[in-house]
């Protein structure tokens, strides 16, 4: 019989700890500041700062919190229509129905499998004819990949509509507007960030704020602290979150800031080296990373053609038989049973066709050369025993 553990598990994307994450929680202990205040919070915040080139960062417990306070703050309203990428995780679009508003869920583009602005466009057209202006724009950049925001923020500036950009998955990728460089998140309004455990670097759980108006953050801080007035008693007119990172957690993000340069540049090479040893088989397609745009390409996704013989799915099994985690590319939300009753605005099902074809491929900072070998072996094994000819 088979041994399933007989070579050690290589994961999708696990945490990676490997700077002194331990030294700023044992600082945090030492000073008795384990609370959501703190100097590693301070410090977390001020290097995603000049990380992203954005003028204010509030970290928060999770990327989630982040979008339910952007949207808030962009005025999201009970019965607002909210423009949400169909090929997202289903957290980008959670908090829309937390706030009684409505998602209408846009189709991807080819060239990045974001949002595509011509579908953005022509909605917005068609919902301003019956007087409903749609009350933001959520734009993803997935797999780290950056969407196309040089057309999508012309849409936002020409009808007035803000944009909230989850770069959940995008810290450290960035695009070129106007030619001035854009780190993802720091291009809108208001841009969100993940530290969750298999992001590309991870506060154990924990999310962040990005914007350059004051006044939106200071707001932010509020409502992610209990909407407190600054008073000596307890003393609200508002409802309140109880958002805020602590500052154990900001400890472990201060000792992973410290590699994310690093981080970026070994994600890219993993997706290099994918790229390199299937570039023989025409019928595996990766994501595109369009001229202008520089993805921190968090996870290597392939796609394999429909007529090839081989499903995302098989291959998922075969790895799994070897003990190595891949996974399907994110299930569209207007399949997900959960938003049945949303609107889908699409017409070639592209975000379908990128489900039912893409791979995400291991892709860890910590994988070395053999692992990576042996992943490629198992696949190019896979594919010659199994295809059509
Ligand atoms: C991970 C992720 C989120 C949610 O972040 P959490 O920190 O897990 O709440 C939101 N959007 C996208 C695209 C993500 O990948």
């Amino acid at each position: 019989m088979e041994n399933k553990n007989s070579q050690n598990r290589l994961w999708l994307s696990p945490p990676h700890l490997n700077g002194s994450e331990l030294n700023y929680i044992q600082d945090a202990i030492n000073k008795n500041w384990v609370t959501t205040a703190g100097d590693n919070i301070v410090e977390f915040e001020r290097s995603l700062q000049n990380f992203t080139d954005s003028k204010y960062v509030v970290a928060l417990n999770s990327g989630t919190a982040a979008i339910h306070l952007g949207l808030i703050l962009l005025g999201v309203k009970e019965g607002d229509e909210v423009i949400c990428p169909a090929l997202t995780f289903a957290a980008t679009a959670n908090p829309i129905i937390y706030l009684k508003a409505s998602p209408v869920f846009v189709d991807s583009e080819e060239q990045t499998w974001n949002i595509n602005p011509v579908l953005l466009k022509n909605f917005i057209i068609e919902r301003l004819k019956i007087n409903k202006k749609p009350k933001a724009i959520i734009v993803v950049h997935l797999y780290g990949q950056p969407a196309l925001m040089n057309e999508i923020i012309a849409i936002s500036k020409e009808f007035e509509i803000p944009i909230l950009e989850d770069a959940a998955e995008a810290l450290g990728s960035y695009f070129y507007y106007n030619s001035n460089k854009i780190m993802a998140g720091a291009g809108s309004e208001i841009g969100i960030l993940s530290f969750n455990g298999n992001k590309i670097i991870t506060t154990s759980g924990g999310g962040a704020l990005l914007t350059n108006d004051k006044k939106l953050a200071e707001k932010a801080l509020y409502l992610a602290t209990q909407a407190r007035d600054p008073l000596p008693y307890y003393n609200h007119q508002e409802i309140g979150y109880n958002y805020r990172m602590s500052n154990i957690s900001a400890g472990i993000g201060c000792g992973q800031m410290e590699n994310i340069e690093n981080k970026v540049l070994i994600k890219r090479n993993i997706f290099e080296f994918y790229k390199n040893e299937f570039s023989k088989y025409s019928f595996i397609k990766f994501q595109p990373e369009p001229h202008g745009t520089y993805s921190n390409h968090w996870l290597s996704t392939i796609l394999i053609e429909k007529n090839s013989g081989i499903t995302p799915e098989i291959l998922r099994l075969e790895l799994e038989k070897k003990n190595i985690e891949s996974r399907r590319l994110w299930k569209p939300l207007h399949l997900q049973p959960v938003f049945n009753d949303c609107r889908f605005y699409g017409e070639n099902n592209v975000a379908e066709n990128l489900f039912e074809t893409g791979l995400c491929l291991p892709s860890g900072t910590q994988l070395n050369e053999t692992d990576l070998q042996r992943i490629s072996e198992i696949i190019k094994k896979f594919i010659q025993k199994n295809l059509i000819s």
